[in-house]
């Protein structure tokens, strides 16, 4: 057994002596997984509560480690949200062994939801698929499914209803505000989604590489299209034959950017950029170098906008 999982249970265990039950009953422990989420879990937690957000600013969903304070959250938590093992493998097992008394709700099973198939290959319109470069198959993303399902905003609205029946169940008394927060939450994504939609639409047709394939929930809803991914997780850096195909790609001169995140491999992307002399610019599919909280989320899907305009802009 991992080392940190013992450190975890062990932590736990401590948090569950030290506070008894009777101070674990005025409100519900809301634990969220990465800042995305908790984002959507704050707006309709709004005037009752803030979640606690497991995933540190920066780090990968992929891979992380739990901290003794995580262990503790999950054990006295009353509602667990994260997306589910296949975005966030690290966390099974901790929710498992020490969200016990939880409800846990994992939003990649949410009723309704526009789901994508991940996308083969480098350089995604070639559909060669002789091509082998199964390498770059991490375990994460072997299901077929793009894992990466909050950069639609359609999706967050689906999330909003389905958090704040979660918490009316276990908080009946506050069960008015929070659905009353997610229908106002719904809204703002209405209008976010009408912004990003103005501003993505000069950008159409202006081809651009991104480091990991993580965008195709956020290209698919506003209409462009990135024409390959260097990597295929970002769990793992991608091999040779990868960056060769993406190279290739390149050489067809139309590639206005590539853009990096700002997490990892930031070097492997700016190289690749620099011998094909095309601009770099940065995405960020986390919410990286944002205040978590409400305002995270439609900041996270802006700044996606504002990135891509800001390197494809119009010549
Ligand atoms: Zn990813």
């Amino acid at each position: 057994m991992q080392r940190w999982i013992m450190t975890a249970l062990s932590a736990a265990l401590i948090a569950l002596g030290t506070f008894s039950s009777e101070s674990r009953a005025e409100t519900v422990g809301v634990v969220a997984s990465i800042a995305p989420l908790h984002s959507l879990v704050a707006r309709v937690m709004e005037g009752r509560g803030t979640p606690t957000l497991l995933l540190p600013p920066g780090a990968s969903p992929h891979d992380n480690a739990l901290r003794p304070s995580d262990a503790a959250a999950l054990a006295d938590a009353g509602l667990v949200i994260w997306m589910g093992p296949a975005i966030e493998p690290w966390l099974e097992r901790p929710i498992t062994a020490l969200a016990r008394n939880a409800t846990v709700l994992r939003l990649n099973r949410t009723e309704g939801l526009t789901r994508l198939d991940l996308r083969e290959g480098a350089a995604f319109e070639a559909e060669d698929k002789g091509d082998d470069d199964q390498e770059d198959g991490d375990e994460a993303h072997q299901d077929e499914t793009d894992p990466h399902l909050w950069l639609d905003p359609r999706n967050a609205a689906l999330w909003l209803d389905e958090i704040a029946r979660a918490l009316a169940k276990l908080d009946p008394d506050s069960a008015d505000t929070y659905m009353a927060n997610a229908e106002a939450g719904r809204t703002e994504l209405a209008a976010l989604e009408a912004r990003i939609e103005a501003r993505v639409a000069p950008l159409r047709g202006r081809p651009f590489i991104v480091l990991h394939d993580a965008f195709h929930y956020f290209e698919d809803r506003f209409d462009i299209e990135a024409a390959g991914a260097l990597a295929l997780s970002d769990a793992r850096p991608p091999g040779p034959a990868r960056v060769a195909q993406i190279r290739d790609r390149l050489r067809q001169g139309d590639i206005r950017c590539i853009f990096r995140e700002p997490q990892g491999n930031a070097k492997l992307a700016e190289r690749v950029a620099r011998d094909a002399g095309v601009e770099i610019g940065v995405l960020d599919p986390l919410g990286a170098a944002l205040a978590p909280g409400p305002a995270l989320y439609p900041a996270l899907i802006e700044g996606l906008a504002d990135g891509l305009a800001a390197c494809l802009n119009p010549l």
